[in-house]
């Protein structure tokens, strides 16, 4: 028999641990964000993203990692949604896109060109601000709008009001790449085409860890041509086999992120390898050479 209290079922006490444990998150969240900062509980990891014409690392995108002191590594998805709910998503979200920013300018200086991709929540997008803030930041940092790449799912567009069509439109305005994140996994697929806005389409990475099954890659055909006949590009994220990569190449897909190309790193590891070659160079992009040297 379990240890639970009598009368109390397990999947009760999973429910009361999980609440408990989204209480002590939120918790933390509210009472401190700015010292969790000072103390680098949070940090961001950068995972390189191959474009395949090139066959060079042109672009990264940055995410963002909790270190907690008691707690251990928290999963992003997890206290983002937390973050979302309780709608600290917006200070946590202004200083991931502070601090890429000061890191793409630190790459740029130190003559490596580079794209830097940032998540944006809806909460974001939904701000009045958003699109002043954003341009001030670029400014700040002297970079060219068009190396700062917007991710945002269809899920975070759901709520498409008037808010969120001026800030996509001033974002476009400033030069700013746009890009769907999570494509073909939300409910208007389709719709968030119709602006015109979107520069870039990140294909789920579901689709690409299931490609075994053909429905997966008729879908992922169809998306790329999709994506070309509108005159955007493509990524495909979640390719961690030398088979998809080279299906995908066949394609025509122009972007290419995933294990096979390297794991999210900090930018200090990320700026090593790059310099001791072990990024863009096709040799180390065979499996037993990625091995464990990217472990996040
Ligand atoms: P996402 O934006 O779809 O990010 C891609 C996720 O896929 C990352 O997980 C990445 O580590 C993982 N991934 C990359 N390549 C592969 C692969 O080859 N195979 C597999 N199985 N997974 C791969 P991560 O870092 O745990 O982030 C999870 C989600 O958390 C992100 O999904 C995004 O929705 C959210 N997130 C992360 N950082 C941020 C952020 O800075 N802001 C916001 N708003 N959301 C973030
Ligand atoms: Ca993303
Ligand atoms: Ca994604």
């Amino acid at each position: 028999m379990g240890t639970y209290k009598r009368g109390r079922p397990p999947a009760e006490a999973n429910r009361r641990a999980g609440r408990r444990r989204e209480v002590r998150i939120t918790n933390d969240l509210k009472n401190g964000i700015k010292g969790l900062f000072q103390n680098h509980e949070f940090y961001l990891c950068y995972q390189p993203i191959l474009e395949v014409k090139s066959n060079k690392i042109t672009a990264v995108e940055a995410l963002v990692r909790w270190k907690h002191p008691e707690l251990g590594m928290i999963n992003p998805e997890e206290f983002i949604s937390i973050a979302e709910k309780s709608l600290l998503i917006a200070p946590l979200g202004e200083w991931i896109m502070e601090e890429a920013c000061r890191q793409m300018a630190a790459f740029h200086q130190g003559g490596w060109k580079v794209a830097v991709s940032v998540n944006i929540s809806a909460v974001q997008l939904q701000q009045k601000d958003f699109s002043v803030r954003i341009s001030h930041i670029l400014k700040r940092y002297h970079l060219e709008p068009e190396f700062l790449v917007l991710e945002m799912t269809e899920n975070a567009l759901m709520e498409y009001n008037e808010i969120v069509d001026n800030n996509l439109r001033s974002l476009t305005m400033l030069g700013i790449t746009m890009a769907i994140d999570d494509f073909g996994t939300g409910y208007n697929s389709f719709i968030c085409l119709q602006n015109g806005l979107f520069d870039n389409i990140k294909i789920d990475k579901n689709f690409i860890l299931h490609m075994s099954f053909s429905a997966n890659r008729a879908i992922i055909a169809s998306m790329i041509h999709l994506g070309h006949e509108l005159n955007m590009k493509i990524t495909a994220e979640g390719v961690e086999k030398e088979e998809h990569y080279n299906y995908l190449k066949g394609q025509g897909c122009d972007y290419i992120q995933g294990y096979y190309i390297g794991k999210p790193l900090p930018a200090e590891e990320l700026w090593e390898d790059r310099k001791a070659g072990r990024i863009e160079n096709r040799d180390c992009f065979a499996e037993e050479a990625i091995g464990n040297r990217y472990h996040r």
